[in-house]
């Protein structure tokens, strides 16, 4: 059997006829950047996480340069960062000239551990960012005392937290602003590059759109300084396609993990991923723990099955952030974690076949 990591296809083939109508009604319509597909979509979307506006952008990459961009973060300024995520999260930083400043992530829940918070605080830092990994809501509570504490912002990165929950309540709407990917790849995929910024200030929303746009207020009135960070019509046509049906797939994403639990739940080499009590985790990503890591993987190959690993280096030993001096040992959860997380096929339409046979060849790898 051949099991990707990760299938578009099959979700494709079950939404194709609307998916064809609606990129031919932006066709026909001869507006191919913003417009009334983007504007319902940001209304949907918003609407979807009970917050006030969505500002539909070209990335989630730029959603975290706009979201820190809108607290007027610059050169000088230091901006706290967990060290495990994908680093786009840091880039938002970076491309405001501002400095990322690391810290460790929870052996649990593999957000940042808001008890490490607090020692990495200086006089230069202003804002937090919460990244949702995996799908997974960060313990909000203590970093929104953090935050206020210090009297600095508190932003998500929720591109991996499509209608996952904190304590109840949706992400996206929690911090100031919080940043969302459509990358395909995505728990909400456009069909090509998308993102989205939302929050509950109005001033920033304000701003955010002249800021996506050239810094207009008008046409050729530029108030501000600003980039081209606009949606294409495209992508908000097929992201308003899928949206309807995102619940329903978020379901499907957390039953695929019902699933691997009850088929590995009692095997002592793998640690499964817990569902901390305040979250519902949206499973962008089932991330194992395993034993003889490399050796599985490569075992899981060989029997077909794609897996991955997010992420094999973590942030501060990454080259692109040499300069900022980090060295090996100074975040040691993550850094353990790295050595021995596997992440495992994870897409809404896997079938039960498909899992067992995922579990089965976990079992066979492991000598009983
Ligand atoms: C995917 C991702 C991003 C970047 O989104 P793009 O749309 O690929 O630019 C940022 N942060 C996290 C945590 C992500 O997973």
């Amino acid at each position: 059997m051949n099991i990707q990591f990760l299938d578009l296809k099959p979700q494709y083939t079950s939404i194709q006829g609307e998916i064809h109508a609606s990129i031919q009604q932006v066709l026909a319509s001869g507006s191919f950047v913003l417009g009334k597909p983007v504007l319902d979509f940001e209304n949907r979307f918003s609407e979807a996480h009970s917050v006030k506006h969505c500002i539909g952008v070209s990335s989630g990459t730029d959603a975290n340069h706009l979201s820190l961009s809108m607290i007027d973060i610059g050169p000088g300024d230091e901006v706290i960062i967990p060290v495990n995520t994908f680093i786009a999260t840091a880039w938002g930083a970076t491309l405001c000239g501002s400095r990322p400043v690391f810290v460790d992530c929870h052996p649990e829940s593999y957000n940042i551990d808001p008890l490490k918070i607090e020692r990495a605080i200086t006089k230069k830092t202003k804002a937090i960012v919460a990244v949702h990994l995996y799908g997974q809501a960060t313990d909000m509570q203590p970093l929104q005392e953090i935050a206020r504490r210090h009297d600095v912002h508190l932003v998500e990165d929720a591109a991996q937290a499509h209608l996952a929950e904190y304590n109840g309540k949706k992400v996206g709407g929690i911090g100031i602003s919080a940043a969302f990917s459509f990358y395909p790849g995505k728990n909400l995929g456009a069909y090509g590059e998308a993102g989205a910024l939302t929050t509950n200030d109005n001033e920033i929303a304000r701003k955010a759109r002249m800021f996506r746009d050239q810094g207009q207020s008008e046409k050729y009135h530029h108030d501000s300084y600003g980039h081209n960070y606009r949606m294409e019509a495209i992508q908000g046509a097929v992201l308003g396609v899928k949206l309807k049906y995102l619940p329903q797939w978020t379901a499907q994403r957390r039953a695929v993990a019902g699933k691997y639990r009850q088929l590995l739940g009692d095997l002592e080499q793998v640690s499964l991923p817990k569902e901390m009590p305040y979250a519902k985790h949206v499973y962008h990503l089932f991330v194992i723990r395993a034993r003889r890591r490399d050796d599985l993987k490569a075992f899981l190959e060989q029997k077909g099955i794609g897996t991955g690993l997010h992420y094999p280096i973590p942030l501060h030993l990454q080259k692109a952030f040499q300069h900022l001096g980090y060295k090996k040992g100074d975040f040691p959860v993550a850094e353990k974690a790295a050595d021995e997380i596997l992440s495992l096929p994870m897409y809404p339409e896997l079938t039960d076949q498909q899992i067992e046979y995922v579990c089965d060849s976990i079992r066979e790898f492991y000598p009983q």
